[in-house]
């Protein structure tokens, strides 16, 4: 869903079950929370199962009260406690959602790299949690990753952003990876020397596609035939990110819910891949459907048309 350059991104499965990852930012009358439950009700479902906060900046925490009044919710999954404590909007939207888990109604979990999720047809696998990493690499993966270079090295993150829950899902024969804002530092960890998460049909870009994530090491270490950019029109789309996810082996398209204005002309995908060419509000979305061989379509519902990528 486009929620302004936050991320709020719906999996349902065939078995009917769903799982959120992140609530998009508070306020704004719930504009959010009401544009997923929009998008939960077009994809047939009345309630949400697993919500998943990938961490507790306001742009992925922050619409969880609005969304809670919205929907039945069953479970929330986060990595744990609010690291960030010397930001107010970060405290203020972690005890706002510590609320909602207080009034007893929904389960919790929280995640531990390795984890495997109960949700119902799919796996979907924690590969981080709270700054932890999966310590061994994942099935068929774990092969030397040539892209890693002694030159690229990055400072530690010591914000809630590199704390971010990464999920690894797995549909069939497909590879869906979400690291929600995991940053530099942590992906180097988890791809070099050897790539411990393999390759990726889809890759949920890190970060909105700012600068802070989505190293060399990681982008074509995971290799990914289709990349989504949850990016608003003034927050990510950084253009050496857009050159990086561009340049990609293998990489057949790149998608974006936005026209940034930081990429501007020369850094942004053809209008027909762009969900939201022309400011802020229109709130189209991007709309990807599985199989199980591995096949998949990506749908824009502003321009009604979808493109099929077939199995290989
Ligand atoms: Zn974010």
């Amino acid at each position: 869903m486009d929620v302004e350059g936050g991320q709020a991104t719906l999996f349902v499965t065939p078995a009917r079950q769903s799982l959120l990852i992140d609530t998009g930012w508070p306020g704004n009358e719930g504009r959010d929370s009401e544009r997923i439950v929009a998008a939960a009700r077009k994809a047939g479902i009345s309630k949400i199962d697993y919500v998943l906060i990938t961490h507790f900046h306001q742009d992925h925490v922050g619409g969880v009260s609005q969304l809670a009044a919205r929907i039945p919710i069953g479970t929330f999954i986060d990595h744990g406690e609010n690291r960030e404590t010397g930001n107010a909007a970060t405290v203020r939207d972690f005890q706002a959602y510590q609320a909602v888990l207080a009034t007893g109604k929904y389960k919790h979990i929280t995640a531990k790299p390795g984890d495997v999720l109960p949700i119902k047809g799919m796996r979907a696998t924690i590969i981080s949690s709270d700054g932890a990493l999966i310590d061994k690499p994942l099935a068929g993966a774990g092969e030397e990753n040539p892209v890693c270079k002694g030159d690229e090295q990055y400072p530690a993150d010591t914000t809630e952003n590199m704390r971010s829950v990464g999920t690894f899902m797995q549909f069939g024969k497909l590879n869906i990876l979400d690291l929600g804002d995991l940053t530099h530092d942590k992906e180097m960890q988890l791809m070099c020397p050897v790539n411990k998460i393999g390759k990726v049909d889809i890759y949920v870009v890190s970060h909105h596609g700012w600068a802070q994530s989505g190293s060399p090491a990681l982008v074509y270490g995971i290799a990914p035939r289709v990349a989504i950019m949850d990016n608003g029109a003034r927050k990510g789309g950084s253009p050496s990110v857009w050159d990086i996810i561009e340049k990609s082996p293998g990489l057949e398209d790149l998608w974006q819910l936005h026209f940034p204005e930081e990429g501007g002309a020369g850094h942004n995908a053809a209008a027909e891949f762009i969900a939201n060419p022309d400011g802020p509000d229109a709130a189209h979305d991007l709309e990807l459907t599985a199989h199980p061989d591995g096949s998949f379509e990506v749908f824009n519902s502003r321009t009604q048309k979808s493109k099929l990528y077939p199995a290989r």
